[in-house]
């Protein structure tokens, strides 16, 4: 028995057009394989314009929202009429939309009184997406003469309440996928799943996180004990850079978990960042292909990969701030570095990377800069002795900078690897602000000015990728 699991992706389901084609891959598939499910992100656009929604009826006036929801509203009817004749099902879907679309301008009449937007309120506020398109795919492989049914990943993916980037409960999600989609799978209906989406115990709705549409298919596909999962997305495949920044970035045929996880860690956003552990744990290949050009063969993950030590990617995160916490008188003071990172746990922040120098005379790490300014009171709180007693010097931030990464299998243990990346950025006199290297085996992150970012990537791109790693 063979079971597949496909995500279609924003612009994959982006348009009337897009859903016709993403709609025939499924038609196609249903029939070579034995279950297929399906899972879909928002239509391309929808779950920013959601945000906003929120995010304005905080702060503007009532019209800015009702327009924001307008819009909403002639982009998926328009879709809906474009994809399916006047009939029956065209007028219910219509008004499921409406039913959606009310009830966010409910939500929003809400926030706009109180004049704030809670986490928990942006999690059923965003899921709105995730909620029309899936219906409106299952509709649309309806009216193509296929088995079809929307399934609210509400009823699928048990989570945590840490909304916004809630995390599944394994057993609970397991138990609740057998129950619910097996049965379907059974009667041979294509499932059409919400990505993104899950509930709490008590089915209130929370989210994964933005681009979590991934992680909802790599979910499904370990609880399903998929054979394989196929991401269809808007490029060929993986790519040595982001096609957007480097217009001669190439497919990579074959990447290894690990290199696709310190990828898409820090900022490939070809693949959600927590996609990867799920399927590669259990071995179940995965496959990013192209929606508008399925006849590519795709990049393929593996949990290894053979021939090591090149660098075949090359990605940035933006909107970094470096914290730096320095001073003399940390030299040989034991707990510096706990206290240091407990008083930035305290205030939620994700650190993506940390550099200290082995006199420990000064310890530097990068967070988004939203946190900068939250962390770095959180430290003069927690330092207060040693900064009156001059033992640490200085608490300090820099914002505007990027962690730049060359990605690579073996990159830690391959002589020349650094000399090569320093080389291309000297040639074009970017400064390397910091350094990291060592921390995970398949990746080099080095911090530049923002402005250097760009030139940063396309410079190792065409001086070390192009020329073979
Ligand atoms: P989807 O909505 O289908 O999940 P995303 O917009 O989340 O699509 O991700 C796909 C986009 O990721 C591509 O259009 C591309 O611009 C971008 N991207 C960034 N880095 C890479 C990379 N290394 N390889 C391929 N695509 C990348
Ligand atoms: N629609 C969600 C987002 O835009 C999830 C996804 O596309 O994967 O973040
Ligand atoms: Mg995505």
């Amino acid at each position: 028995m063979s079971t597949l699991v496909m995500k279609f992706g924003g612009t994959s389901v982006g348009s009337a057009e897009a859903i016709n084609q993403a709609t025939d891959i499924v038609l196609d598939y249903a029939q070579k394989r034995d279950r297929l499910v399906v899972v879909v992100s928002a239509m391309n656009g929808v779950t920013d314009a959601l945000i906003e929604s929120a995010r304005t009826a905080v702060t503007e006036e009532e019209k800015v929202f009702r327009r924001i929801i307008a819009g909403l509203r002639a982009k998926h009817h328009d879709t809906i009429k474009t994809l399916l004749p006047q009939n029956g099902e065209r007028d219910q879907l219509l008004s499921t939309v409406n039913q959606l679309l009310d009830d966010l301008t409910v939500f929003c009449h809400s926030i706009h009184i109180l004049g704030e937007v809670t986490p928990r309120a942006l999690d059923a506020i965003t899921a709105m997406g995730e909620r029309m398109s899936a219906r409106i795919v299952a509709a649309a492989l309806r009216h193509k003469g296929g088995k079809s049914q929307a399934v609210d990943a509400t009823e699928l993916i048990v989570t945590d309440d840490k909304y916004q980037n809630a995390a599944p409960l394994t057993d609970k999600t397991r138990a609740k996928i057998q129950e619910r989609l097996v049965p379907l799978l059974e009667d041979g209906v294509v499932p059409v799943a919400t990505g993104f989406i899950g509930a709490t115990e008590e089915g209130v709705t929370t989210t994964l996180g933005r681009g979590g549409s991934d992680y909802t298919a790599a979910i499904l596909a370990d609880c399903l004990d998929a054979d394989e999962v196929w991401m269809w997305n808007d490029v060929d495949g993986v790519m040595t850079a982001d096609p957007r920044i480097v217009p001669d970035a190439q497919v990579i045929p074959i990447l290894s978990s690990s290199e696709m996880g310190e990828l898409a860690y820090f900022g490939a956003k070809v693949l959600h960042p927590k996609t990867v552990l799920p399927v590669v744990q259990r071995d179940i290949p995965l496959w990013v292909k192209n929606t508008f050009n399925p006849a590519a063969p795709g990049t393929r993950i593996v949990s290894k990969v053979e021939g090591k030590g090149k660098i075949k990617a090359i990605t940035a995160i933006k909107g970094m701030s470096m914290v730096t916490v320095e001073g003399r008188g940390m030299i040989g003071v034991p707990g510096i570095a706990a206290r240091t990172f407990s008083a930035v746990a305290s205030k939620g922040a994700n650190v993506l990377m940390i550099i200290q120098a082995s006199s420990e005379q000064s310890i530097c790490f990068l967070i988004p800069t939203p946190m900068a300014s939250p962390v770095v009171e959180a430290l003069e709180e927690e330092m207060e002795r040693e900064l009156a007693r001059r033992d640490i010097d200085r608490i300090s931030s820099r914002d505007n900078v990027v962690i730049v990464t060359a990605v690579g299998a073996g990159l830690r243990d391959t002589p020349g690897i650094s000399a090569k990346v320093f080389g291309a950025l000297g040639q074009a006199s970017i400064n390397v602000i910091a350094i990291a290297q060592g921390s995970s085996e398949c990746g080099l992150s080095l911090v530049v000015a923002a402005d250097d970012a760009v030139g940063a990537v396309q410079q190792v791109h065409s001086q070390v990728i192009l020329n073979g790693g």
